[in-house]
């Protein structure tokens, strides 16, 4: 997406290149990552999410297979899904680190 006119300069072009390379949903500009990695390879790829319904009884399971885990952290909202191969942002965790694969938490409707 480019947000100038040609009469118009960039003030800072290296910001507009992150931005033109990060789709929505990203926690983080796409390619500040470690070398090579990618949003498929993130333990932050994918999440489930636990809410609760009207009826204390209820519980309900939504699976995000493609959206950033730290995206819904940060911003309150899941975000659109991401595709596998999408260079990774600075966020990226290993799939042997220290956090659970799948985030979990517990919403009301
Ligand atoms: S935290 Fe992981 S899944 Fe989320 S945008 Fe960054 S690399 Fe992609």
């Amino acid at each position: 997406m480019t947000l100038l006119t040609q009469h118009l300069t960039s003030p800072n072009p290296e910001l507009d290149r992150l931005a033109e390379q990060t789709p929505p949903g990203m926690a983080h500009w796409s390619g500040t990552g470690p070398n090579g990695a990618t949003c498929g390879s993130c333990r932050h790829y994918g999440f489930e999410r636990t809410i609760q319904g009207e009826n204390r009884d209820e519980v309900f399971v939504r699976k995000h297979r493609t959206s950033c885990a730290i995206f819904w952290r940060l911003m309150g909202r899941v975000g659109p899904g991401l595709p596998h191969d999408q260079p990774a942002c600075r966020y990226w965790g290993s799939l042997s680190g220290s956090e659970p694969l799948q985030s979990t938490t517990t919403e009301t409707t």
